[in-house]
């Protein structure tokens, strides 16, 4: 979206016009720095002078900044509604499903058939006593290992 080459339309000052409009860079001094440009309106050939540069500039670098941080939290989490996360750790878990019972000691990782709630995944352990299931649309803490 920055790139800047000769012949690229800009937004500029122009000191005949006394208004900011549409010019073409005509030259350039490096690969990001304009030297010269022509107002479209009055054809005129003049230095670049970008009157928003110095404000532009740290606007962008902050955007891109907290775009980086949003994107490195689990922002995946809540992107994803959780049937797709439900269906790939069904998918991914290698052993075979469990009838759920209170009585049955079950581990992270376990896959249970439940009567109410369907199949779900054990995502932990909670206590003793309690898990924590991941089913298709939501997940639920049963008690298991109830002697
Ligand atoms: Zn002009």
């Amino acid at each position: 979206m920055n790139e800047l080459s000769v012949g690229k339309e800009i937004l500029a000052h122009c000191n005949k016009c006394k208004l900011t409009l549409a010019h073409m860079v005509v030259a350039m001094k490096g690969p990001t720095e304009i030297d010269k440009v022509m107002c479209k309106t009055c054809k005129a050939t003049h230095t670049f002078k970008d009157p928003s540069a110095k404000k532009a500039k740290p606007a962008v670098s902050k955007i891109v900044r907290s775009a980086k941080s949003s994107r490195g939290s689990s922002s995946r989490k809540i992107s994803e509604p959780n049937s797709v996360v439900w269906e790939r750790m069904i998918n991914k878990a290698t052993v075979s499903a469990v009838d759920y019972s209170i009585r049955t000691e079950f581990k992270s990782g376990d896959v249970i058939n439940h009567p109410t709630f369907g199949q779900g995944i054990v995502e932990r352990s909670i206590d003793s006593n309690k898990i924590e299931v991941l089913f298709r649309d939501d997940s639920k803490v049963l008690l298991h290992n109830k002697k």
